[in-house]
């Protein structure tokens, strides 16, 4: 495939970085994944709003406009054949010549981008439907989990114990024993027709997909939703529980510490939901 590196698009076995890179070094970057369907990208307003709020929060002076990230996304499109593709967007702080925790103040950040083939959009079709099995675990992760880091150690550890014991995907509860988001995506919850998603704090990422499911479940639904805490009593008993990200969309688990999920399989608002969520994801 070919990717974009620092200006220019190459093949990706000839994309080449230092070492001393503080990507690769310290985790010192922030990421983006833009899902893009034919050619359309989902929430790409949304996605450069959170990078850029990444950027600033670690003061990494990269200052590419909407319309010049659009463009690298538009230019990568084209040169891997168009499709269904999801496009990975990467800023770290640069590479120095020697390691040191402090921030350099004469770095120019490292910029890389790459695509991956995303096949269809999800369906709304209970048959063709991905289902997925979790496992619960207490959220070990650091207290910034807002921003779109690339050191994602704390994340990817969680979703190799669930691996380890046959699961799709991990839900995270605080000490308070209260749900988070999954290692990968957020965390939506169903109980008697409720739906509900923790709110927006330093424990979770503020999602493209968590953002973009609630806007249009409050303009074009007849649902409650909710922003407010969940406590794990309440995933224990939820009718459905759901996973967004901007690759899954919106995903049943239909499995959860290896017990069914509500009356078992997919619960019946989902469909419903993502159907919803398809027909209108270009709206942001
Ligand atoms: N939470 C975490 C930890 C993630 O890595 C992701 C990324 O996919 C999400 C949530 C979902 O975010 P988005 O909907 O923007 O893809």
């Amino acid at each position: 495939s070919i990717v974009y590196l620092n200006g220019q698009l190459m093949p990706m076995q000839d994309a080449r970085i230092s070492p001393m890179d503080r990507g690769f070094l310290f985790g010192d970057g922030i990421y983006e994944v833009v899902p893009c369907f034919a050619g359309k990208p989902v929430g790409f307003k949304l996605h450069m709003q959170r990078m850029q709020q990444g950027l600033t929060e670690l003061g990494i002076a990269q200052h590419f406009s909407d319309a010049q990230w659009q463009d690298i996304v538009a230019q990568l499109l084209s040169a891997n054949g168009g499709g269904n593709l999801g496009v990975y967007l990467h800023v770290s702080r640069g590479t120095q010549m020697r390691r040191a925790h402090a921030y350099p103040s004469d770095v120019t950040p490292t910029v890389f981008a790459f695509t991956f083939e995303i096949g269809h959009a999800p369906s709304a079709d209970p048959t063709q439907a991905r289902t997925f099995k979790a496992v619960t675990e207490q959220d070990r992760r650091w207290r910034r989990c807002h921003i779109k880091s690339t050191a994602l150690l704390g994340n990817i550890m969680h979703y190799h114990q669930g691996q380890q014991q046959g699961a799709d995907e991990v839900l995270l509860f605080n000490e308070q024993q209260q749900l988070t988001e999954a290692a990968s995506c957020n965390v939506f919850v169903v109980k008697d027709g409720v739906i509900a998603t923790p709110l927006l704090d330093h424990q979770i990422l503020p999602g493209i997909t968590r953002y973009i499911l609630l806007e249009v479940l409050r303009r074009h639904s007849r649902f409650d939703v909710q922003e407010r805490s969940i406590s794990r009593a309440e995933v224990l008993c939820a009718d459905e529980i759901w996973l967004t990200s901007s690759s899954k969309e919106v995903a049943p688990v239909i499995e959860l510490d290896g017990k069914p999920v509500g009356q078992g399989g997919i619960g019946p608002l989902w469909s419903e939901v993502q159907a919803l969520f398809s027909a209108h994801k270009y709206d942001f």
